[in-house]
């Protein structure tokens, strides 16, 4: 499989528009698109810096995995997206190597990107998002 680069890195906030004050007030960047993932329970807002994405991810329900997030470990980084070649091909790969999948299948993701999560307890503690275009 490849990984290709960073796509983002998650961030659970409890509001974007308190957190776009620390983003874009202090340090200047950009929110250039703001979109709602219904399945994933969550409101999106992405800034980028340079060639990767900072992903502000907010709860639409007191269910959803942000808010059980933001419950247990208050607001912080969430988890990184690798961007990667094959999609399909590199979740069988990471599979066959014993990882565990949380999404055995891409589904569409914020940005109309195909995602998919593989278990922090595979991945050394991090959640770990794979995507492509
Ligand atoms: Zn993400």
């Amino acid at each position: 499989m490849k990984v290709k680069k960073i796509e983002h890195i998650g961030i659970a906030v409890k509001s974007i528009e308190e957190a776009l004050k620390y983003y874009e007030g202090v340090l200047g960047l950009e929110c250039y698109n703001i979109e709602e993932v219904a399945d994933q329970k969550v409101r999106t807002a992405f800034l980028r810096i340079g060639d990767i994405k900072i992903e502000l991810l907010e709860s639409t329900s007191d269910d959803g995995a942000i808010a059980r997030h933001i419950e247990k470990r208050g607001e912080g980084v969430q988890h990184i997206a690798f961007a990667v070649e094959g999609i399909e091909e590199a979740l069988a790969d990471v599979s066959a190597k014993g990882l565990q999948l949380i999404d055995s299948k891409p589904r569409k993701g914020a940005e109309n990107l195909n995602i998919a999560f593989l278990h922090p307890k595979s991945t050394l503690g991090v959640l770990t998002e794979f995507c492509e275009e």
